[in-house]
């Protein structure tokens, strides 16, 4: 079998290829991701009380999840939430109070009126999460 090196056209920096273009396999890992985000959104909103908002968008970062939703009757009706899982360490039976496994922590919670504020809060979320998990630790 003799393989020829091509170019994605939707991808044409992303350099030539001989099977799946780097481009497209980032897209749909990028796809996917989302996918998986959005769908762990609403039980780890159920944490906070809130797993039948609107959810606007969820996204991961360094393995947390962060959760823009609406809920038109709330006091409160634009909220960015953000949350991660348990470590191993903490579910273990030796902890006096152990988490269940998948059982959502959490982290982060900003709330608006005006549906502007969303994107700001979501970024001021990012940042506050790659404070608190910067890559250094992470590679450790
Ligand atoms: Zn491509």
């Amino acid at each position: 079998m003799r393989y020829i090196r091509q170019t994605c056209k939707r991808h044409p920096n992303a350099g030539p290829f001989l099977a799946t273009c780097s481009g497209c396999a980032q897209e749909l890992h990028d796809i996917q991701e989302r996918n998986r985000a959005l769908a762990a959104a609403p039980k780890a909103l159920a944490i906070v009380g809130t797993p039948d908002a609107e959810i606007l968008d969820a996204t991961w970062v360094r393995g947390a999840l962060i959760v823009a939703s609406h809920q038109p009757d709330a006091h409160i009706p634009y909220c960015i939430d953000a949350f991660r899982l348990p470590a191993p360490d903490e579910t273990g039976p030796e902890q006096e109070d152990p988490r269940a496994p998948g059982e959502w922590v959490l982290l982060y919670q900003y709330g608006d009126w005006m549906p502007d504020s969303v994107p700001e809060m979501t970024a001021d979320a990012t940042t506050y999460l790659r404070e608190l998990f910067p890559l250094r630790a992470l590679a450790a």
